[in-house]
């Protein structure tokens, strides 16, 4: 399909060719008729799509073609809320380019910078304002901003916004808008944060989902295990230490999966850490901090937690739960593949995740190879300690959860000695070349 179908301007088509763009992305030739009708649209979509494009340019056909609200030239028409202040100039630098034949005004304020050449940038007019939350609070407290005749919200990377905590400052803005407006929620995943939000914000939505382009999905290797919800653990400490994982990233649904899986793993003799969203920031930065200089062999992780963190192109990904969102498996596997190097994303599927494995299926639109379990033994851990009670007791789960998987050659209940002894620690291979 081309651009010319999409009910864009010759201005904005001729804008498009000027950046060298053929034909739409998937998101913007869904997107884009869906916002000039003026929908709200919740749109599941992460950076490279072209989701940019996707709001901006007809954003700026609608506000051209429109007469404004406002009386005031400080009172934009459109806001677009951005969680950095990298992505608030980059969305900036696309309306300009974009909005090159347009007579329409964009400005990009955030924090970090001078508050007075904004204050007077602002004074001077502008119809698309792009910025960060608090910035923008600090403006409008000043009144050196009135958002009273916004016509147009755009929420872009929504999820991250949450994960950095700006709900209160989101909240707070949503306050300063007139009522009657159009709203466009970008996010990479929908966690229940975002559907709460979403609910609240958007009225009868379309819905958009697209894949990242050339996604990981069809480059990385990877494998189904069909396992026992009890068999998992020790099927897990079993593939890393039989394949000699050294920096491998565990992905579990929940907070309190990723805190026990990772004394689990622990008792195993296995260096682990867990990250999630309970945890301060300072645990946050020592678990990273660990596992860039290998003293932390596996990062127990939730798909929020892992967003927040700089980490990418690892050998090994584990996905200990399937997620039921289908474009958080997309995301988390994207994190494997060293350059150069095949990854490889393993996920360990219990029975109740059969419907999870299809919806993933549907989207990468293939199947995913199935690996018969191997024989192995599992290990009997020692007895959790006090600080970790809420195991005790169930290190007796390992011997018969994955009873079914055992090599009947060994006698049972006796681990040999080689997964008894622990292996030396090796430091991974080029570790801090793949974690930023
Ligand atoms: P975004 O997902 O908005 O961060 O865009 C990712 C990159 O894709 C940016 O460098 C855009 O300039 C580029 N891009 C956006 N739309 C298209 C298109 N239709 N064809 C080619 N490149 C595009």
């Amino acid at each position: 399909m081309p651009f010319a179908s999409l009910g864009l301007t010759a201005d904005l088509l001729r804008a498009i060719a000027a950046q060298g763009y053929t034909s739409p992305t998937s998101i913007q030739s869904q997107a884009i008729p869906t916002i000039l009708e003026g929908r709200d649209v919740l749109a599941g979509a992460q950076t490279g799509t072209g989701k940019t494009a996707a709001f901006a340019l007809p954003m700026l056909q609608l506000l051209e073609a429109r007469p404004r609200r406002g009386k005031s030239r400080l009172q934009p028409r459109a806001l677009v809320l951005t969680p950095t202040r990298e992505l608030a100039a980059q969305v900036a630098e696309s309306f300009l380019a974009y909005g090159e034949h347009s007579r329409l005004r964009t400005t990009v304020i955030f924090g970090g910078v001078g508050f007075e050449p904004q204050r007077q940038t602002l004074r001077r007019g502008v119809d698309v304002l792009v910025a960060t939350p608090g910035r923008l609070l600090d403006h409008a407290g000043q009144g050196t901003v009135d958002l009273s005749a916004i016509e147009i919200l755009v929420l872009d990377e929504a999820d991250r916004m949450l994960d950095m905590g700006f709900i209160h400052d989101i909240r707070k803005v949503l306050a300063l808008l007139p009522k009657e407006r159009q709203n466009l929620l970008f996010s990479a995943t929908y966690s229940a944060d975002i559907k709460r939000l979403a609910d609240g914000l958007l009225n009868n939505p379309a819905l958009i989902e697209v894949a990242r382009r050339n996604s990981a999905a069809e480059t990385v290797a990877q494998q189904v295990y069909r396992v026992d919800k009890a068999g998992k653990r020790d099927l897990l400490i079993h593939l890393i230490e039989d394949g000699q994982w050294f920096q491998v990233l565990v992905f579990t649904r929940t907070k309190h999966g990723a805190n026990r899986l990772s004394e689990q793993l622990q008792r195993a003799g296995i260096e682990a850490a867990a990250i999630h969203g309970n945890k301060s920031q300072g645990a946050r930065t020592r678990a990273l901090a660990g596992f860039k200089d290998g003293s932390v062999r596996v990062l127990v992780a939730t798909d929020i937690a892992a967003r927040g963190l700089d980490i990418e192109r690892l050998p090994h990904v584990v996905n200990y739960e399937l997620p039921n969102v289908p474009e958080d498996y997309v995301h988390r596997i994207g994190r494997t593949g060293r350059a150069g190097e095949s990854g490889l994303a393993v996920s360990l599927v219990d029975r109740e995740e059969q419907g999870f494995l299809k919806d993933i299926q549907r989207l990468l639109k293939r199947d995913i190879e199935v690996v018969p379990l191997p024989a192995f033994t599992p290990r009997k851990l020692p007895a959790a300690t006090p600080a970790s009670g809420r195991d005790a007791g169930e290190s007796g789960n390992a011997r018969h959860g994955a009873g079914r998987h055992r090599n009947n050659a060994q006698p049972q209940g006796e681990a040999p000695a080689r997964a008894r002894k622990r292996r030396p620690r090796r430091r991974p291979r080029q570790a801090s070349d793949n974690v930023r």
